[in-house]
């Protein structure tokens, strides 16, 4: 059975150039890079040149790029600590983060009474810039603001330069998780005055288990895994210099491909809403994420009949894509994401499913995709199609 990914917004497939990357390295660099020996100092001229290579994309200087394992690592080590050191007291969220987010700022506010403030999404997944502002002038606390810059399941982008241009004017920490973006979006933080932010490589074709942090160099934060001097003292451990290398390799590719990638996805995502409105009667999409202001990599649809079992009929006929829900002992509960978009009696008449793309993606895994949902959606009756309220 061919297998279709369309779950990119997940995970991606490694680039075979940064495999090659990595087995190189794996066979060659073994140093380690605290080491003063030539082995030690070629593997961490390797690290610094990915980190030059980083920075030069986003306008910022080398030091003020730190690796990590992942985006949850560094999205912790930023939320964590800016309580633990920096003084903030107050924590301006969204109910649209990623969980690692979402389940850092709760337990600042169960472990270090931080009080929490959640801005609230529109139907449409937006959030209300003016409110922020009202938020950020209502308090003298010491405030941390952090807010996706595209959203994971509905692809929805935040202006995150003015959000950063308002928490700088309200003397408010400005961190945004660019997971989804970095490496996707050409992002400049030269013109973005932000404080932090986070990047996982294997949303990009790069290895899982890397990531980094951007921490501005004024910001003072420190680090919470403590031990060796590693990253500047910010992140003491090891450095994964394989993983590394292959986040800097396919961090190359999607730099120096970006404009013919995302508009080969772009045309893609177009084509599958048109062959979804086409052949799925009353589909709708969620979110912002139909539209050209979204993030291109997402699709979010709304088939118009409740089938809990769709990912695993799809995955069953070869195709993988993400339903948007936590499945636990069989049951499944929409995201808080989608909770937070769709009304009532979508939740409870209609099944969400992300779609999500990549430059790997063919037109040829849409139509395959297409006609199972259409065959899956034969045996359910759409009654309610025209019906259902946003
Ligand atoms: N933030 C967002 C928006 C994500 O989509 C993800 C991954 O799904 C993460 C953070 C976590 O990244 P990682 O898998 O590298 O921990």
């Amino acid at each position: 059975m061919e297998r279709i990914y369309l779950d990119n917004a997940a995970t991606t497939p490694l680039d075979t150039e940064v495999i090659d990357c990595m087995v190189n390295v794996l066979k060659f660099n073994y140093g380690n890079p605290s080491s003063t020996h030539s082995l030690g100092q070629e593997a961490k001229t390797i690290l610094e040149e990915v980190r030059r290579k980083i920075a030069d994309s986003l306008k910022v200087t080398p030091g003020e790029i730190v690796f990590t394992s992942c985006g949850t690592e560094s999205n912790n080590m930023i939320i964590k600590s800016c309580v633990n050191y920096l003084g903030v007291q107050r924590i301006i969220t969204s109910p649209l983060e990623h969980k690692c987010v979402a389940e850092t700022c709760l337990e600042m506010k169960k472990l270090r009474g931080v009080e929490l403030v959640y801005l609230r999404p529109d139907s449409t997944g937006d959030l209300d810039l003016n409110k922020l502002e009202e938020l950020l002038k209502e308090s003298d606390k010491k405030t941390l603001v952090t807010l996706m810059h595209a959203n994971n399941e509905i692809g929805n982008i935040l202006d995150i330069e003015k959000v950063a241009h308002l928490c700088n004017d309200n003397q408010a920490l400005f961190h945004s998780d660019t997971v989804q973006t970095m490496a996707h979006l050409d992002l400049d933080f030269s013109k973005i005055p932000l404080d932090f932010a986070s990047c996982s490589a294997h949303k990009f074709h790069g290895p899982k288990g890397t990531g980094f942090a951007f921490v501005r160099k004024s910001s003072g934060l420190k680090g919470i895994i403590t031990g060796g001097p590693q990253e500047r003292s910010l992140r003491a451990g090891t450095e994964n210099v394989t993983g590394i290398a292959g986040l800097g390799k396919a961090w190359e590719l999607c730099q120096k491909n970006m404009s013919q990638y995302s508009q080969h996805i772009i045309d893609i995502k177009h084509y599958c809403i048109t062959q979804l409105q086409e052949k799925i009667e009353g589909i709708k999409f969620n979110g912002r994420s139909a539209g050209d202001e979204s993030l291109y990599t997402v699709l979010n649809v709304l088939l118009p009949y409740k089938n809990p079992l769709i990912g695993l009929q799809l995955d069953m006929k070869g195709i993988a894509v993400s339903q948007g829900s936590a499945c636990s002992s069989g049951a499944s509960k929409p995201s808080m994401v989608l909770m937070s978009v769709l009304s009532e009696e979508e939740l409870d008449h209609c099944t969400p499913l992300r779609i999500s793309f990549s430059h790997m993606t063919k037109k040829s895994d849409i139509d395959a995709f297409v006609q199972v949902l259409e065959e899956i959606g034969k045996g359910f009756v759409i009654e309610k199609a025209d019906s259902i309220h946003r």
